[in-house]
C-alpha cells in the first residue's frame, strides 16, 4: 500500500538522485576504507534512511510494506555498505522492538533509532546455533529486578559500532526450544557486554560485522522485550518474515545496478569489429537478467501488497528471499562474464559487487531453510502431514 502516491513518487525521485549523485561516487573509497565516513551517514541521516520503517509516532517515516520495498529497491543500486549502515536500525535491529516492545521501551529506544543517532544490531545466531537457531546456547536468568546474561553471539552485523542490541537468550534452562528463548534490549555500555574484533570478510567492504560476549551481562528486567518470558523467538521470527521480503527488496537494487553497469559496458565495448551488444549470446544474458530482475520485482511487490493486507505471508517472505538472493547471484555472474577480464578487475566494481552479494543466499535463513519452508508449506496446505 502506498499512502500518498504523488509524495512517495517525489520521495523515490529524490533517493534515486542522493544514492547517484552522493552514494555511487564514494564506492571506491568506501571499499578502500573500510568504512562509510561520518559525513556521509550524517547525510544518509538527513534522507531519513534510518528511520523508514520505525513508526512515524517514535520519529520515522512508518513506511508500509509496499513502500518500504519500493525505497530499498532504489537505496541498494549502490555499494551493499550503504544500506548495511542503515539497514539494521530500518530492519532487524529495531523491528523487534516495533513488532512486541512496550510502549514505554518504544519511547526509550525508537526516536534515536529513526534519527540514526544510535545504531541497533539483531543477535541470534551463535557458533552452535546457525540454521537452528533455537538451539542457542546463551543464557539470561533471573536475579532480583535482573536478568543476567551469559554466552557468545556471532556474525552480528553492525556489532562494532551498534549502541544496541535486541538479544535471544534462553530463560528457561528447562525448556530446549523455542518457547524457552526471551529477547532482551541491551546497550552496549552495560558491563558485561564486549564486541570482538570485525571479521574480514569475502565482500561487503564497511559494513562491520562481529562476535557479541555476554559474562555476567546485567540487564534490568524493564529490558524484556515486551515484558514476556519465552516470547523471544517469537519475536525474532516476526522480525525475520519482515526482514526477508525486506532483504528481497535489497537483493534486486545491486541485480539493477549490475544490469545497466553491465549494459553500458557491452554497448561501449567492441570486439570483431562490432559492440559486444549486437552478438545474440551477449542479448541472451540481458535477456535472462532482465527477465530475472522484472519477476523478482513483481514477487517482491506482490507479497508485500499481501502482508500490508494482513495476509499470512510465511512462505510467499521464504519463496522472495530464495529467488531474490539467488537471482541477484546469478545476475552478478552473468554480468562479471558480459564484461570478460574486466569483470574480474577491482577497477570495474563488478567483482565487487559479485562479492558482496553472495552473502544475500546466506544470512537471514540460507537459500536451503528457504527451500525446506517452501516445501513444507506447499505440502501443508496441500493437506499432507510433513515429517520432521
Ligand atoms: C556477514 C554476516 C552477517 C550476518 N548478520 C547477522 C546478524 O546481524 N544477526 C544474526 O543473528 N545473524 C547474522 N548472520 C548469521 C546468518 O544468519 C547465519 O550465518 C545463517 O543463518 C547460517 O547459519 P550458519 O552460518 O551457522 O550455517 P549452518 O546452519 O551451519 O549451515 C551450513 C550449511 O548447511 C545447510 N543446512 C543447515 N541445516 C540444513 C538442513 N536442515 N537441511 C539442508 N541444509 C541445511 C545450510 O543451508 C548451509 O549450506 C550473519 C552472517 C554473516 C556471514
Amino acid at each position: 500500500m502506498i499512502r500518498d502516491k504523488e509524495s512517495f513518487h517525489q520521495f523515490l525521485e529524490s533517493l534515486r538522485s542522493f544514492v547517484r549523485e552522493r552514494l555511487v561516487p564514494s564506492e571506491d573509497r568506501i571499499a578502500r576504507e573500510n568504512s562509510v565516513p561520518d559525513q556521509l551517514v550524517e547525510e544518509m541521516a538527513a534522507q531519513h534512511m534510518f528511520g523508514y520503517s520505525i513508526p512515524e509516532e517514535y520519529g520515522g517515516l512508518g513506511m508500509t510494506m509496499e513502500e518500504l520495498v519500493l525505497a530499498a529497491m532504489e537505496l541498494s543500486q549502490c555499494s551493499v555498505a550503504f544500506r548495511a549502515r542503515v539497514g539494521t536500525n530500518t530492519g532487524i535491529g529495531s523491528e523487534g522492538l516495533v513488532a512486541d516492545g512496550t510502549v514505554e521501551q518504544k519511547q526509550r529506544y525508537l526516536p534515536d533509532l529513526a534519527t540514526g543517532k544510535k545504531t541497533a544490531s539483531f543477535a541470534l545466531t551463535e557458533p552452535e546455533a546457525g540454521s537452528d537457531a533455537t538451539a542457542l546456547r546463551t543464557t539470561a536468568h533471573r536475579d532480583g529486578k535482573d536478568f543476567v546474561l551469559n554466552g557468545t553471539k556471532c556474525f552480528i552485523t553492525n556489532a562494532p559500532i551498534a549502541d544496541l542490541f535486541t538479544v535471544m537468550a534462553r530463560t528457561d534452562l528447562d525448556n530446549p526450544g523455542a518457547g524457552g528463548i526471551s529477547a532482551f534490549l541491551v546497550e552496549r555500555d552495560t558491563p558485561g557486554l564486549s564486541v570482538g574484533k570485525p571479521y574480514d570478510k569475502m565482500g561487503q567492504a564497511g559494513s562491520p560485522v562481529s562476535e557479541v560476549h555476554f559474562e555476567n551481562c546485567r540487564v534490568p528486567a524493564a529490558n524484556l522485550v515486551g515484558g514476556l518470558e519465552g516470547h523471544g523467538f517469537k519475536t525474532a521470527m516476526k522480525v525475520l518474515n519482515k526482514q526477508r521480503i525486506h532483504l528481497a527488496a535489497l537483493c534486486i537494487g545491486p541485480a539493477i545496478r549490475m544490469f545497466n553497469d553491465a549494459m553500458a559496458f557491452v554497448a561501449g565495448r567492441k570486439q570483431f569489429g562490432e559492440p559486444l551488444m549486437n552478438f545474440q549470446l551477449i542479448q541472451a544474458m540481458l535477456a535472462e537478467c532482465q527477465t530475472e530482475i522484472q519477476a523478482s520485482k513483481a514477487l517482491v511487490l506482490q507479497t508485500a501488497r499481501q502482508r500490508d493486507a494482513g495476509e499470512d505471508v510465511t512462505m510467499n517472505a521464504s519463496i522472495c528471499k530464495y529467488f531474490s538472493s539467488e537471482m541477484c547471484g546469478r545476475v552478478a555472474d552473468r554480468c562479471v562474464q558480459m564484461l570478460g577480464g574486466y569483470g574480474y578487475i577491482a577497477d570495474y566494481g563488478m567483482e565487487r559487487f559479485y562479492r558482496d552479494v553472495r552473502l544475500f543466499r546466506l544470512y537471514e535463513g540460507t537459500s536451503q531453510i528457504h527451500q525446506l519452508t517452501i516445501a513444507r508449506h506447499s505440502l501443508k496446505q496441500a493437506g499432507y502431514r510433513v515429517g520432521k
